[in-house]
């Protein structure tokens, strides 16, 4: 898609050039963007948004935007604001062309921005902690303390509350407190209850396994990009055109799939297994982890969150099928790569990871990265023999066998005779390696999480307070 538009565009623009120069037209913000050559936006930094990883910068939010900008063939500029209630005033001052910030479209923010076309729906939900207050209704929120974002989406929907069904609500606002915050405060017992986006906890939960959801206050509602709401509209419909395309609309699956499509492996139980673990053994292994991901360039975490899920880190892990070893090598794949001993941890490591980085060769190149290694990580599970054939069933059905989203769906029918009649190598338990992929995704989130300086349970820290400056409180309605 990048430069379709663009190029069209700039040929007229070459017209309006002439026209502004002699003063007659005055070029339209979508214009000026072009012959600028980049268009800002302003996001938050949260997992759902926008946020760096091993590889540079990424999130929905962003990826997204960045498609956009490609279609109108500029460079994407980001700024990010401190919190979600700077957004609007930055807009508002030009500082960006538009907001894509995980943006809940509420009527009082509609009569003051322009909304894109939504591409996701989320409801506000009412978090607690497992074990303190448990809020059964709106009206249990005044028995403890809650705290959201000011200006928020969740806010505007406490202050309806107030003003229509519950006069004696109360909650506090805080204007620098990012949403893994406000979680944070939770967890800890800082607060009670806080309200966040029910996609936006979905990702953080298995960072916090001792949240839960009390219940919804809003139905679902459309998220979307906010653009200023000026008489010169000529961006907001660009990005309608653009939200309009079937490209666009395929892209959106894709990131679905990349950033929730392995959400929901990871139950409460496992979560709170996951991070005991991590704290008790992982260290004992981290230098084999890392050294393996040097030699073979994985990143180390995703290594650890192979091992966690091969054998919880246990080194004389064995299956009846006489898998052995922390990466369960087979007896024939440790042959093949020289290993002598599987129940050594450095061997078995290093084995597993140079086991991986061969599956991924022979992939080839046109399966592109992440979902490379996705591939990679099921041929591992199920054999390269079953990720083929479950490839040419993905492109027969007119899938793409390139795409771990697409070759994920066709992987369980390879246990059902009318597909796995067709295959080379017949039947397999397809779920497995889907399951494997996504939960091992799954742990390497926490585990970068962690990497990141994101203590789980971190002592109080004093910014996170709520008597800090930062927060409002909102009495009740005389
Ligand atoms: N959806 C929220 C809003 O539109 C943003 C996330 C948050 O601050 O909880 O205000």
């Amino acid at each position: 898609m990048p430069g379709s538009f663009g190029l069209v565009i700039k040929l007229l623009l070459s017209v309006m050039c002439v026209l502004a120069l002699t003063g007659s037209v005055r070029p339209s913000n979508l214009q000026e963007t072009l012959m600028r050559g980049d268009i800002t936006m302003v996001s938050r930094n949260s997992p759902t948004t926008y946020y760096e990883d091993r590889s540079g910068v990424t999130g929905y939010e962003y990826e997204l935007a960045k498609s956009f900008a490609d279609y109108l063939g500029v460079e994407l500029k980001v700024v990010l604001a401190d919190s979600t209630a700077d957004i609007f005033p930055m807009l508002d001052k030009g500082q960006a062309a538009f907001a894509a910030a995980g943006l809940t479209v509420t009527s009082e923010r509609q009569r003051r921005a322009h909304f894109a076309p939504p591409y996701l729906t989320s409801s506000g939900q009412i978090i607690y902690r497992r074990g303190g207050l448990k809020p059964k209704a709106i009206a249990d929120l005044s028995q403890g303390q809650l705290v959201v974002a000011a200006q928020s989406s969740h806010s505007q929907r406490l202050r309806a509350l107030q003003a229509n069904e519950l006069p004696e609500l109360t909650w506090s606002e805080g204007t620098d407190l990012e949403v893994s915050d406000l979680l944070q405060m939770v967890a800890t017992g800082n607060i009670d209850f806080t309200v966040v986006d029910s996609n936006e906890f979905r990702m953080l939960q298995a960072y916090f396994p001792n949240l839960a959801i009390a219940f919804d206050i809003t139905e679902k509602q459309n998220v979307a990009w906010a653009f200023e709401h000026s008489r010169d509209n000529s961006l907001h419909l660009a990005a309608e055109e653009f939200f309009n395309l079937p490209q666009t609309q395929a892209k959106l699956l894709r990131l679905s799939e990349r950033f929730y499509g392995h959400l929901d492996q990871l139950n409460y139980v496992g979560a709170k297994r996951f991070l005991r673990q991590t704290e008790k053994k992982l260290d004992r292994y981290k230098k084999e982890f890392i050294e393996a991901g040097e030699q073979h360039q994985f990143d180390w975490r995703l290594l650890a969150a192979m091992g966690y899920q091969e054998s919880h880190w246990n080194p004389r892990a064995k299956s009846f099928t006489g898998v052995r070893g922390l990466m369960m090598l087979t007896r024939n794949t440790a042959k093949e790569l020289g290993i002598e001993n599987r129940l050594d941890p450095k061997q078995s490591i290093e084995g597993g990871s140079r086991y991986l980085a061969k599956l991924r060769k022979r992939l080839g190149s046109e399966v592109q990265e992440p979902d490379r290694t996705w591939m990679a990580m099921a041929a591992y599970n199920v054999g390269y023999g079953h990720l083929r054939d479950a490839r040419k069933l993905t492109q027969k059905m007119g899938g793409d066998p390139n795409l771990w989203h697409d070759v994920m769906e066709t992987l369980p029918l390879l246990s059902l005779k009318r597909y796995y009649r067709e295959t080379t190598h017949g039947y397999a338990r397809g779920q497995e390696p889907v399951d494997y992929v996504q939960n091992i995704r799954r742990y390497y989130d926490v585990l970068v999480w962690q990497d990141e300086q994101h203590p789980v349970f971190p002592q109080e820290e004093e910014s996170l307070m709520v008597s800090s400056s930062a927060v409002t409180v909102i009495p009740p309605l005389l």
